[in-house]
């Protein structure tokens, strides 16, 4: 089993030493554990050396674990696909959503987050790749839905979030990220400062392409448990997993 507090600190330690190596302060990158699949009890571990932001991507799972944690002053994330009948449980629930891309959501969102909490932070997502079957708005309707978002008072727009495709080595992973990164700098709008890009298999790329948010999961908790795939009779609680020894 991973020890989550040992790759915590491995992860923090990859990202500064990239940082300094490509001339920014690590301090201003943040590290967001993505917790799909893992237990309540892996996420108050992981607070408890220090780790405040955590991403869910489905409602369903994240709720009930955010309740098991209300005790805490954690920072939530929606990185899913966002569904439309799930918009008022995310305005409600999440401190920021990294996956906005159409208007309708936008104002659904907007309408939906309760007085009182502020506005709901934003990043659009962006299709880097091109694919027909990803999320994200494509590179060239990006600036038409920024201005309709920034007239949207119960949101506040923050930056632009990607997931290219993975691919190997370092130099081509950073193309996928200079994608998102010169989006930004193309639109040099001050709403739009901050970048979502990297996982486990790729956050240093994007570190060098200017990533301000990393979103990793596996580095930090270990592999997922693929679903379909559990034995007969091992059930249990998603992210749970089974114990083999009172020592685990
Ligand atoms: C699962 C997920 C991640 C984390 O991926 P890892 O490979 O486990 O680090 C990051 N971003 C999004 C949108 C995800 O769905």
């Amino acid at each position: 089993m991973t020890d989550a507090p040992a790759a915590l600190a491995h992860v923090r330690q990859r990202m500064s030493s990239t940082a300094l190596r490509y001339g920014r302060d690590p301090t201003t990158i943040t590290l967001l554990a993505v917790g799909k699949q893992q237990s309540p009890e892996s996420i108050r571990q992981l607070h408890a050396h220090g780790q405040v932001d955590f991403g869910e991507n489905y409602v369903q799972e994240a709720l009930p674990k955010q309740a098991a944690l209300a005790d805490l002053p954690l920072c939530w994330h929606f990185i899913g696909r966002i569904q439309r009948n799930k918009t008022r449980d995310i305005a409600t629930h999440f401190d920021w959503v990294h996956t906005l891309d159409r208007l309708e959501v936008a104002e659904r969102l907007s309408a939906q987050r309760p007085p009182g909490r502020g506005p709901l932070n934003c990043l659009i997502e962006v299709n880097t790749s091109g694919e027909a079957r990803k999320g994200g708005v494509p590179v060239a309707a990006l600036g038409p839905l920024v201005i309709a978002i920034l007239r949207l008072p119960g949101l506040a727009l923050r930056g632009l979030m990607a997931m290219p495709a993975p691919v190997d080595g370092f130099e081509r992973q950073r193309a996928g990220f200079r994608v998102l990164r010169e989006a930004r700098d193309q639109l040099a709008h001050p709403a739009v400062q901050l970048l979502s890009m990297g996982t486990s298999g790729d956050f240093e790329a994007a570190i060098a392409e200017d990533a301000d948010i990393v979103r990793i999961g596996t580095a930090l908790f270990g592999p997922r448990s693929q679903p379909g795939l559990a034995p007969p009779g091992a059930t249990l609680a998603p992210g749970v997993q089974p114990r083999t020894s009172p020592h685990d």
